[in-house]
């Protein structure tokens, strides 16, 4: 039996986590889910899943979950201990009775407890990729000091993770993770400059939460895989390439020395890597379709485009940078995501955003998850100022932008 913690329970990767773990309830208990302020799917979560512990991010929705579980009437003598807040989090994630967390909260709210329970020597599952981008030093640290081992549940790492089994380490030359190519793949740059919020949401080939359908639009996302890829399996910028695969079945692939390239293969479903890291060493049925090679299929492969996808040229050379680089790129990305979804910027801008920002804040080194936190914060003030004037110029041609501010560092 399995004790699990779900950081983020109630999005895209936290909900297909229970579905899997509701499958095999002799395999799995779960101890504790933590979730921002989707009261609804939590109470439902807690009914069926009857965990120990259920987390919010604030009071208030700690308040509307105590509403909603006197109305769904479930006898008091069921309910979880409720908390809210950062501290919460991290006590559910290090909790002596856990032995596995599931890390899908989405963005740094999510590196704490990830980061103090891969401390307390837990085995993670690590979806939430935004903790590697912004601290993968300390994480990365942290997991040899404990000898936990971080399986991805990212598709392309945890594709990855597997095409590394087929030979040593030291006999690989690179790695290739697969890109969608998003919603934008064939659309001309011009034309990006007018593409709405929902256009940017229609994801062709996952169903996934807002902030990362719209990283996969921009291809933010695989700037961040590429981040992510060379903390979780110690390659260089140069070892990781990616490639444009519209259909998204091959995750990964990984090419040795010989040439030879061993390349991973599942339906479009995040149960696969989700159950993968769970069951790992180990492998289980899984609830997904099997592909069906009676039918004819054509996969195609291209170079991606760095001047239609300015994001991804960010993310190489901030991994290049090294330092708080990533974090700055993260939080701005975050932040200009945000702006785009509320109408303030335009899509193209978001790349502007992320790129002003790695100018005005200052490259350090982090030498604890609070010194992370703070850069983080700091270039969120720096992201939303540069926003400010962006969206400015953009009800005014008249309006310059302000002064630039330089953050001290
Ligand atoms: P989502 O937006 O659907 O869900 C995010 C979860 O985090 C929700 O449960 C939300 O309540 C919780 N959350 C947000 N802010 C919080 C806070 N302050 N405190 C506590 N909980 C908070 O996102 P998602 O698509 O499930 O993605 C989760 C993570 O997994 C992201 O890092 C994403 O990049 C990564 N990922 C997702 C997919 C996918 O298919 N969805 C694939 C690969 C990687
Ligand atoms: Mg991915």
């Amino acid at each position: 039996m399995t004790n699990l913690t779900i950081l983020g329970s109630t999005g895209s990767i936290g909900v297909s986590t229970l579905d899997v773990v509701g499958r095999s309830p002799q395999a799995y208990r779960v101890y504790a889910l933590v979730a921002g302020s989707n009261v609804d799917v939590l109470a439902r979560q807690i009914l069926e899943f009857k965990p120990k512990v259920a987390v919010l991010a604030t009071a208030e929705a700690r308040l509307h979950l105590i509403s909603r579980l006197e109305e769904l009437s479930l006898p008091k003598k069921h309910w979880p201990e409720l908390a809210f807040g950062p501290q919460a989090r991290v006590d559910a994630a290090i909790a002596p009775e856990v032995d596995f967390v599931l890390s899908a909260i989405v963005g740094v709210a999510g590196l704490e407890a990830t980061y103090e329970a891969i401390c307390a020597g837990k085995r993670l599952g690590l979806a939430n990729k935004e903790v590697l981008v912004a601290s993968g030093q300390l994480v990365v640290d942290a997991a040899k000091r404990q000898a936990t081992e971080l399986i991805p549940v990212d598709s392309e790492h945890n594709g990855a993770h597997q095409c590394l089994r087929a030979g040593k380490r030291a006999e690989v030359a690179r790695l290739i993770l697969t890109a969608s190519g998003g919603p934008f793949r064939e659309t001309s740059k011009e034309q990006m400059a007018s593409v709405t919020p929902a256009q940017a949401l229609n994801h062709p080939t996952w169903k996934m939460g807002q902030r990362i359908t719209i990283d996969s639009a921009t291809m933010m996302n695989k700037g961040f895989e590429v981040i992510e890829a060379c903390w979780l399996f110690d390659f260089s910028a140069d070892e990781v390439d990616i490639v444009v695969h519209p259909q998204s079945t091959v995750h990964a692939m990984v090419e040795y020395l010989d040439g030879s390239v061993i390349a991973q293969i599942s339906a479009t479903d995040m149960r696969m890597p989700i159950q993968y890291a769970l069951t790992y060493p180990a492998r289980e049925p899984a609830p997904v379709p099997r592909l069906d090679w009676t039918q004819r299929r054509s996969w195609t492969f291209d170079a991606p485009d760095f001047d239609r996808f300015p994001a991804l040229r960010l993310a190489y050379s901030a991994l290049r940078a090294g330092g708080s680089s990533t974090c700055t790129l993260n939080a701005a990305d975050e932040i200009a995501v945000e702006a785009f979804l509320s109408e303030d910027i335009s899509f193209p801008a978001i790349a502007d955003v992320v790129e002003e920002t790695l100018q005005r804040v200052p490259n350090r080194k982090a030498a604890s998850v609070a010194e992370v936190l703070e850069i983080d914060a700091k270039s969120r003030l720096a992201a939303r100022q540069i926003v400010k004037e962006k969206a400015a110029v953009g009800r005014s041609p008249r309006t310059s932008a302000d002064a630039l501010v330089r953050l001290p560092g």
